[in-house]
């Protein structure tokens, strides 16, 4: 008979329907119309009732599945009062289908380590940039991003009645990623996305020394990894502290299954062990190809003003 399947096909699958149940949450607390809107650190750091309702549910869902994985979200939270409605106990079958890679056949539960971010790009979301939203799960073994699943609630919400709403992203190192069309950037042109509400000095100093052919200035870390393997931009530049170890651990699984190579500003790996310090402090630099062009690139005083 088949061998059940391996630990990290189950918690992809699981995490796969509970992103969806999340886009959900997402959707529903939009179109009730009371976002509950809570300033954490300062007005450009916000949390929602999105936010809010969708990472218990992440949260419970998979520690009831997995007790033993150490999951980490974004949002500060008591864990004592999750209904039963946000309770996602399924799972996608075709992932559980597909054969684990040989070197994570052996992952034991106590082993991994899920971050989460319930809602990325929330100051987008409060201002009806709604493409923008991503539900991140990011699954680390070894104090690296293995696995993770990205789920655009808002996916085609300006196609028309007729598109399909929404959809998910999955990948896992060694397998590839699924749920979208792998596309190359423009030849020869240097496309930069970066952060449309947390810029600085520095970070705008940046992308000047890349002397890119355009500019994207767009809303989340899941979204902008998403325009990377979508081809409309060539390299993700963020010369700031802000990002967390949530918002790149899915998009790194995603990019890195697909050949993509993301690091801070000054090239250092993240590493995603939950001992780990939160914050990306040194920034974030991601490609689909040529990372090497868009490093080499960074100007030395922009790396020295990051420090890890
Ligand atoms: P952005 O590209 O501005 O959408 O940022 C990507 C992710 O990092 C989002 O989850 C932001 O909330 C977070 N982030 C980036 N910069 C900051 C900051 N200065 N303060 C708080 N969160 C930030
Ligand atoms: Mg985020
Ligand atoms: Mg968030």
């Amino acid at each position: 008979s088949m061998a059940s399947p391996a630990l990290l096909m189950r918690v992809v699958a699981s995490a796969y329907s509970v992103a969806e149940k999340a886009a959900t949450i997402v959707r529903n607390v939009m179109s009730a119309g009371d976002l509950g809107i809570v300033e954490k650190a300062g007005p450009n750091d916000l949390q929602t009732k999105a936010d809010r309702l969708v990472q218990m549910s992440i949260c419970a869902s998979l520690a009831r599945k997995f007790p033993k994985v150490t999951i980490i979200g974004e949002e500060e939270l008591p864990t004592d009062d999750v209904t039963e409605d946000l309770i996602e106990d399924g799972h996608c079958e075709e992932i559980l289908k597909k054969p684990c890679p040989a070197q994570y056949t052996g992952i034991k539960e106590e082993e991994l380590v899920i971050w989460v971010d319930p809602l990325d790009g929330t100051k987008e979301y409060t201002e009806g940039l709604l493409d923008h939203v991503t539900v991140l799960i990011g699954i680390a073994y070894g104090g690296k991003a293995i696995a993770g699943v990205i789920n655009q609630p808002y996916y085609n919400y300006e196609a028309g009645a007729n598109a399909v709403l929404g959809r998910t992203i999955w990948g896992v190192l060694g397998m590839g990623a699924f749920g979208f069309q792998l596309t190359e950037a423009p030849a020869g042109k240097h496309i930069v996305v970066t952060t449309r509400s947390h810029s600085s000095a520095l970070v705008n100093e940046c992308i000047t020394a890349l002397n890119p052919d355009a500019v994207i200035r767009v809303g989340g870390a899941g979204n902008k990894i998403i325009q990377l393997i979508e081809g409309k931009a060539s390299a993700y530049v963020f010369a700031s502290p802000g990002c967390k170890k949530w918002d790149t651990c899915a998009p790194e699984a995603i990019l890195h299954a697909v050949g993509g190579k993301i690091t801070d500003i000054r090239g250092n790996p993240f590493q995603y062990n939950k001992e780990v310090k939160h914050m990306n402090s040194a920034g974030v630099l991601a490609t689909l190809r040529n990372y090497d062009y868009y490093a080499s690139r960074i100007p030395n005083n922009v790396k020295e003003s990051l420090v890890p």
